[in-house]
């Protein structure tokens, strides 16, 4: 280990730049469906308005952070400002209301961990879910596209890593893998580390947005257009970046002691988080922290069988990237 974690990355690695770019532009949604996801938000919003005149709808989620791929299934939350609602009830009703405007295949599962009311639209072909009141996903939904538009590398290094973690079968939070939300964090962490940085750290930097969710402050640096040439100094090209993200989670990531914190900009320790041992399901085996809910490791679901799949689709990756003629095409071959 200790020899690869010094190996310099291949010489012909700006060889791959131009099939990785091109798979990151065949994965990008055209405008088109942004247009139809508007119109399909509009149609809700006028149907909720009917019912309770407060509530707003919002997008949340890989439709809204810019990390989306094309034809995805849309993420929306109900906000209700009345805390004392019953959501099970207003699941139940909107579910209701929706049916009743010849939406298809419209579902309440009210016993889900996250409960939603599931639904397709016809007219556009968007399926949607429908979640109430978790504004919490609404604003680091925000974070993460705010931080999608400092530097366009951080989209590309996520569409190739989400690209290769659907591809790998490693993206299965009830397999005890990574949510593609993890990824982005870990991708967004990445980028944070190099030198020159190509990402600042947006929570450490001068408030100009600030909610409080579910007694969470959430703040941050939200000027993002003023931070389009951050990461100027930085040469890094695409090519380089997937080879060093998984270079990292292979050989150089600290598994026994570390967290990475988008919200430090820094590496913490798992001691000074007490995530040192296993508590409930909690087993800590790889820890990534949530930028707003502290408390909260992206990394919990993963179990002592799934880290080793991890870690091993990690070394697979790198041992590609590293060595083998057509990295493009091995890296995402179906597991
Ligand atoms: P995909 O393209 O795979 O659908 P996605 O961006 O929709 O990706 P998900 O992991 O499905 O990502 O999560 C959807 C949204 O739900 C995230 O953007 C985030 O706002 C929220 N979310 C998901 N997992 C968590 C979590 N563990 N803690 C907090 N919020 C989460
Ligand atoms: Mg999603």
């Amino acid at each position: 280990r200790n020899l690869k974690r010094q190996m310099p990355c291949r010489v012909d690695i700006d060889r791959l730049n131009t099939p990785f770019i091109a798979i990151y532009e065949s994965l990008i949604p055209p405008e088109e469906e942004k247009a139809k996801q508007k119109q399909l938000l509009t149609l809700l919003q006028r149907l909720v308005t009917k019912e309770w005149p407060e509530g707003r709808l919002f997008l949340y989620g890989s439709c809204a952070n810019s990390f989306g791929v094309s034809r995805s299934d849309i993420d929306v939350c109900l906000a209700i400002g009345d805390a004392n609602i019953n959501k099970s009830d207003v699941l139940l009703k909107l579910a209701d209301i929706l049916q009743s405007d010849n939406l298809q295949d419209v579902q309440a599962l009210a016993r889900a961990r996250v409960p939603i009311v599931k639904l397709m639209d016809p007219v556009t072909g968007i399926s949607c879910d429908i979640c109430i009141n978790n504004v919490l996903a609404v604003v680091n939904t925000k974070l993460l596209r705010d931080y999608a538009q400092i530097d366009e590398r951080l989209r590309q290094l996520a569409y190739i890593v989400k690209h290769w973690a659907k591809s790998r079968g490693v993206n299965e939070t009830y397999r005890g893998t990574l949510s593609s939300y993890a990824y982005v964090i870990m991708c967004i962490y990445f980028l944070q580390q190099r030198r020159p940085a190509i990402l600042p750290c947006l929570q450490e930097m001068e408030i100009t947005y600030s909610v409080t969710v579910d007694n969470i402050e959430c703040k941050f640096y939200d000027q993002v257009e003023k931070l389009r040439k951050f990461g100027s100094r930085n040469k890094e090209t695409i090519a380089q970046l997937v080879w060093g993200f998984f270079n990292y989670w292979a050989y150089r990531h600290d598994y026994a002691n570390d967290v990475i914190s988008i919200r430090t900009g820094s590496v913490i320790s798992k001691r000074e988080k007490d995530w040192t041992r296993r508590i409930g399901n909690d087993r800590h085996l790889i820890c990534i922290e949530d930028p707003f809910e502290i408390s909260h490791d992206l990394g919990r679901v993963v179990d002592k069988y799934s880290i080793k799949v991890l870690r091993e689709e990690f070394e697979r990756a790198a041992h590609i990237m590293q060595d083998s003629p057509h990295p493009c095409e091995s890296l995402f071959e179906p597991y």
